[in-house]
């Protein structure tokens, strides 16, 4: 079912997202006006990312992008986890101070989005920049009753908070806080009482803060409650993440700052599927990982990559495999060629009136499908059937410049979400450019025989090759 809003004969659609809190389909209203806070996870900076975790970034780069797209401005934070219980022991095996190793990979991290043409955010709050603010989210919790210590670590009750589970699902029984947490890591089966703050011991090097809680560090997802307020209110429209985040990290966001603020902390709480292999997760533990830089090094493109980790929906799984990577980069070229046949026509004046309402349709549809919890694969086939329609106006010199300007306002749109266009007039790979040549050569040299083996050969790749009075002029194959 679709909301829509009607003023005269212009229809509004809606933005509509699927909130984990809750589990549907809900109509998006900021709290502020036009204004929007978008908080999402970051890295936790102990390795390099791998393509699983810039899908995620890549989804939240679509949403913050698609916001903006709907006229909103955003306020969009990402934290950086720069000290956790793998920071933490990472480093030490690697026998560098927490602060070298994190920044080592943080930097890392911020050359993958520029790769990626994934957009900045306005912030990047480290954890290790909040630390008294932790120490004084941690104290007002003990004052309140939902925090108490054990040998130096303090532990968030998780039976004193009424609504906890209520994100998950999980359901609470009085045996669950018999014994307490120190992994920041843990599933629903093991749900107990979690740190807050973790005394020093052995393990921690000499990684510490000694301040109002004892010699210590604090746990990882109070750090998130703590940056996000503190930076964005108390009140903050969207959280993202990965679905692996639902439990525990979002959950026990939830509890530690809604036990202190008593306001609803997140209105929209949105997930990303995962990036799967086989069957299994891609993950740094299962091993079956790629980073960005593992697959730039075996010659493939970031551009393309960017392409395949969008171009499937955001809440379904997505299984990587190479071919993936490959059909990405048709796709893209497909688009890319149309566009810039386009840019580089010299158009007569006039409009063709059915290709001007094929525009404003295919923008429509393309607005309808992100509208609709920004499902990509619907406004993508509407992209690749505008495509379609258009290169056939193209190849009959149907395309006026009144249409030249709107087609180019398409294409403008659509990547502003996408990004993976290039404002480059010709973007055919490098072989096909030298097939052309030679077929041009063998041309002028009355070489039939070797001008139409070329033509096979390029036909084979995909494009028709046709002979005009200005010279050779290539389309790509549509069937
Ligand atoms: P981390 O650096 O482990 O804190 O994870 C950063 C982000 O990547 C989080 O939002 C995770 O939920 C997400 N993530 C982890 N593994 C995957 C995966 N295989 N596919 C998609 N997102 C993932
Ligand atoms: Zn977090």
């Amino acid at each position: 079912m679709y909301i829509n809003i009607t003023f005269a004969d212009t229809q509004i659609m809606e933005l509509r997202l699927f909130n984990s809190l809750g589990k549907s389909k809900e109509v998006f209203r900021s709290k502020n006006g036009n204004v929007v806070t978008v908080y999402c996870c970051g890295p936790t900076v102990y390795d390099y990312a791998h393509i699983g975790n810039l899908r995620t970034f890549l989804f939240e780069d679509i949403l913050t992008r698609y916001l903006e797209y709907k006229g909103y401005e955003i306020k969009f934070v990402m934290n950086i986890t720069d000290v956790d219980d793998k920071t933490i022991s990472s480093s030490r095996k690697y026998n560098t101070t927490l602060k070298d190793y994190t920044e080592k990979f943080t930097n890392e991290f911020f050359k993958d989005l520029k790769s990626l043409n994934i957009k900045e955010a306005s912030l990047y709050p480290r954890a290790t920049e909040y630390i008294q603010d932790i120490e004084n989210h941690i104290i007002k919790l003990q004052n309140e009753g939902y925090c108490y210590e054990s040998e130096g670590s303090y532990y968030f009750s998780i039976n004193k908070f009424a609504g906890y589970g209520r994100l998950s699902g999980l359901e609470i029984n009085e045996s669950k806080n018999k014994t307490r947490l120190n992994e920041d890591e843990y599933t629903k089966d093991n749900a107990q009482d979690f740190a807050l703050w973790k005394s020093w011991d052995s393990e921690d090097g000499d990684v510490y803060w000694e301040g109002k809680l004892g010699k210590g560090r604090p746990g990882w997802h109070i750090e998130c409650s703590v940056m996000s307020t503190k930076i964005l209110g108390n009140e903050i429209d969207i959280h993202a993440g990965g679905v692996d985040l639902i439990f525990p990290h979002h959950e026990n966001e939830i509890a530690q700052t809604e036990a202190v603020t008593k306001k609803q902390f997140v209105k929209y709480w949105i997930h990303a599927e995962h990036l799967i292999v086989e069957g299994k997760k891609m993950s740094k533990s299962e091993g079956n990982f790629f980073t960005l830089r593992d697959l730039l090094d075996k010659g493939y493109d970031a551009n393309h990559i960017r392409f395949l980790l969008i171009a499937s929906h955001y809440r379904s799984q997505l299984n990587f495999t190479f071919d993936g990577i490959k059909q990405a980069k048709e796709n893209i070229d497909r688009i890319q060629e149309s566009y810039s046949k386009v840019k580089s026509l010299e158009t007569e004046t006039g409009c063709n009136r059915v290709l001007s309402e094929i525009t404003k349709g295919s923008i429509d549809s393309f607005e309808d499908a992100m509208d609709d919890d920004l499902d990509m694969p619907v406004a993508l086939a509407s992209i690749f059937r505008f495509v379609r329609d258009l290169n056939k106006y193209l190849d009959d010199n149907e395309v006026l410049e009144e249409n030249k300007s709107e087609v180019l306002d398409y294409f403008k749109k659509i990547n502003s979400i996408l990004g993976v266009l290039s404002n480059e007039t010709i973007r055919l790979d490098d072989e096909v450019m030298q097939l052309i040549k030679e077929r041009d050569e063998a041309r002028e040299k009355k070489d039939w025989k070797k001008s139409d083996k070329i033509r096979d050969e390029l036909s084979k790749r995909g494009y028709v090759v046709e002979d005009t009075e200005k010279g050779t002029r290539i389309k790509r194959n549509q069937e």
